[in-house]
């Protein structure tokens, strides 16, 4: 049974979302703050977690943060305030998988939890790689031997190209955000800017794309990152 953490400040907020997910058969756990919530959350195991931005003591936005720095990507749903299309693009910036604005139907709620549950089930993880062969625009990719190849024949491919590819074909059709590439491909160790994420598509769209300049395969979401459609 899926388990759900709700951090949010509002108690009706909270029972009438509790309700409804243990309707839906979700074990639900709460936190009313943001101190405590971070703390659950780093604690615990979550399969997902539902996080009001505006909270006392930490805001979602920073315990999104500090969640995703210390290497955890549970999922994570941002109820977000009315018109607030910066809140909006933060949120999915600092790591956030989808957001709702209030006020929100709770079908709508539970609709965008199940589909970031069957995606995890069946996303590929980044370092579980496909041993199949996959088309990837004009290009054929088989991400465990590292091989590529097009109609022209052998493709070369850098090892950070390979990750990116990976990364997004893993969650493809959903928008990957520039600070989760550097996350997943770059780690902490190293500092590379957001740039080099840029330059590094310029690079994969030559190998994947008919026309690199009006890509069809690889797309640009203004403001947050880049997406595979496939
Ligand atoms: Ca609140």
């Amino acid at each position: 049974m899926p388990v759900i953490l709700i951090v949010e400040d509002e108690p009706n907020m909270v029972v009438g979302l509790k309700d409804n997910f243990e309707l839906e058969g979700y074990k639900v756990e709460t936190a009313r703050e943001g101190e405590s919530g971070l703390k659950k959350i780093l604690d615990n195991n979550y399969d997902l977690i539902i996080l009001d931005v505006m909270l006392p003591n930490i805001s979602g936005f920073e315990i999104c943060k500090t969640v995703r720095k210390k290497g955890n990507d549970t999922p994570i749903i941002l109820l977000t305030a009315r018109g607030e299309e910066l809140d909006r693009v933060l949120g999915l910036e600092l790591g956030a998988d989808d957001y709702v604005t209030k006020p929100f139907s709770v079908r709508e709620l539970i609709a965008r939890i199940k589909a970031i549950l069957r995606r995890r089930e069946n996303a590929i993880q980044p370092n579980e790689k496909s041993n199949k062969d996959i088309k990837i625009g004009k290009l054929i990719v088989n991400f465990a031997s590292y091989n590529a190849f097009s109609d022209e024949g052998s493709v070369q491919m850098s090892y950070k190209e390979f990750e990116i590819l990976n990364l997004l074909w893993s969650k493809k059709n959903y928008t990957v955000s520039r600070d989760e590439i550097l996350r997943v491909v770059w780690g902490f160790d190293e500092n590379p800017t957001t740039r080099t994420v840029d330059n590094f598509i310029v690079k994969l769209r030559q190998k994947v794309e008919e026309n690199p300049d009006r890509p069809k395969t690889i797309l640009t979401v203004h403001g947050i990152g880049y997406k595979i459609i496939g």
